[in-house]
């Protein structure tokens, strides 16, 4: 089967250029100024945007707390990722019943999405509580076997690893050509002060940001860097970093010379502040970890981007429902589930707040949602860039349209958005997924299953 998407801006990471596109069998065939292919079904693009699919390196479908479950499967979550642009997810998995190893979550995961999610898939693992030999040889094991490249650690939270064993997992994934993703928070700090919200009664929302400090997040940035220069520059990818004192970490490493690392920001970091914690009923929906900052940290996020001195955005999608799972933190913010959604509304915001208000460029926009993710995640060239023999992931974008972020027009399962109400410019027309229309006019037109689980090579980051 042929598709040939005519008169459209095809987006790079470098450039935007007039072209056609020709599609056979799901792959790229051809990108050139001018295509003609009488047998073709044809699209017409003129005056919208060719961008790659884009790709969610951090989501948490289906995400089991314990206590309750992320609201999005990872058939709704990747509906809804569709229907905003993203064609592949690399979902964070859960931490294991404790105790278990690295496998045991691998094959627990593929039970979750196979069969069920909609856009391309692939997972991050998991190291919990400690790293010893066993955990070693099966990192490298599902490293091979499942093209599983990038493993995550936490430096908060009870499964955490310590100094020590974060070291040996550093020094051993610099041996196997393994990224580690980090959780960055210093655990001291934080636990220290959501104690004393408890000894002082301070347990509204407005008490969420101040026990989880940008301090806390900056000492953890630095000390990662480190652990990881002092470990022959192991590849290292700091996940939602939330904060100017962090970036400050970030921007001495790079100016020490340190490579071999990557870090991710998010939407919600960019786009929202602290002050939606004021309301203690509203402020629920935006507990998250790391908490919502203050303008200036926003500021610096969104410089640092138009300066090339961050790598990826992503979404940390981790839903749960307002009326319901948000609630059991309405006396203690403390047992309020961690996480909200975004999954859907990234592109759209970092192309209507990031590009349409002159903050970072078009070609940006593409690298940061889609084909840096695709470096460093070992998916590049297949995705993350319209080339011949790429898959035929592509989003066609109306650039002109505006609309109002409603979570009514939504497509996950959580009942409420945190950008609620923003007006924004820019509006998905088609999504493609290797070739074949999935979305069209906010419509989800795909079939439950169809995304295809990807096993990743090594990350651009071990080069
Ligand atoms: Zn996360």
């Amino acid at each position: 089967m042929k598709t040939l998407i005519k008169n459209g801006t095809v987006v790079s990471d470098t450039d935007c250029k007039k072209s056609d596109v020709l599609i056979e069998d799901g792959i790229i065939s051809a990108v050139s100024s001018s295509i003609e292919a009488p047998d073709a079904k044809i699209l017409d693009a003129k005056d919208k945007l060719l961008l790659p699919g884009a790709i969610d390196a951090h989501t948490h479908m289906d995400l089991d707390v314990g206590f309750t479950r992320a609201c999005d499967d990872f058939y709704n979550g990747t509906v809804a990722a569709a229907c905003g642009g993203t064609t592949t997810i690399i979902d964070h998995m859960a931490f294991g019943p404790k105790g278990v190893y690295p496998w045991h979550q691998v094959k627990e995961y593929h039970s979750l999405a196979d069969g069920n999610a909609v856009t391309d898939y692939s997972f991050h693992g998991v190291l919990q509580e400690k790293a010893d030999d066993r955990t070693f040889a099966e990192m490298r094991e599902i490293a091979e076997k499942e093209g599983i490249t990038s493993f995550k650690l936490y430096l908060t939270y009870d499964m955490m690893l310590h100094d020590k064993d974060v070291f040996a997992v550093l020094n051993e994934a610099k041996r196997s050509n393994i990224l580690i993703t980090v959780h960055c928070e210093n655990d001291g700090i934080v636990n220290y002060l959501r104690d004393r919200c408890g000894v002082e009664n301070n347990l509204t929302a407005a008490f969420h940001p101040k026990s989880r400090p940008a301090g806390a997040e900056a000492e953890a940035v630095n000390r990662m860097l480190y652990m990881a220069e002092c470990a022959d520059e192991a590849p290292l990818y700091i996940v939602h970093l939330s904060s100017e004192a962090g970036l400050k970490e970030v921007l001495a490493a790079r100016k020490r010379g340190q490579k071999h690392f990557g870090v991710e920001t998010c939407p919600q970091y960019l786009v929202l502040n602290d002050n939606l914690y004021d309301d203690p009923k509203e402020g629920l929906k935006a507990i998250m970890s790391p908490p919502l900052r203050k303008d200036a940290d926003r500021f610096a996020l969104w410089e640092a981007l138009k300066n090339d001195f961050l790598d990826t955005v992503a979404t940390d999608h981790c839903p749960f429902t307002f009326e319901d799972q948000k609630q059991r933190g309405k006396d203690d913010f403390r047992l309020c589930p961690n996480g909200a959604p975004g999954v859907e509304e990234r592109l759209p915001l970092l192309f209507s707040e990031g590009y349409c208000k002159k903050r970072i460029s078009l070609p940006q926009c593409v690298k940061y949602l889609s084909s840096n993710p695709a470096r460093i995640f070992g998916l590049y060239p297949k995705k993350g860039v319209i080339s011949p023999g790429s898959d035929a992931d592509i989003v066609i974008m109306d650039p002109d349209k505006k609309r109002t972020i409603r979570s009514a027009s939504l497509h996950g399962n959580a009942d409420y958005s945190c950008y609620e109400g923003m007006e924004i410019k820019g509006e998905i027309d088609t999504v493609l997924l290797r070739g074949e229309a999935i979305v069209k006019n906010n419509t989800f037109l795909g079939k439950k299953g169809m995304g295809r689980y990807l096993k990743r090579g090594i990350s651009s980051l071990c080069l």
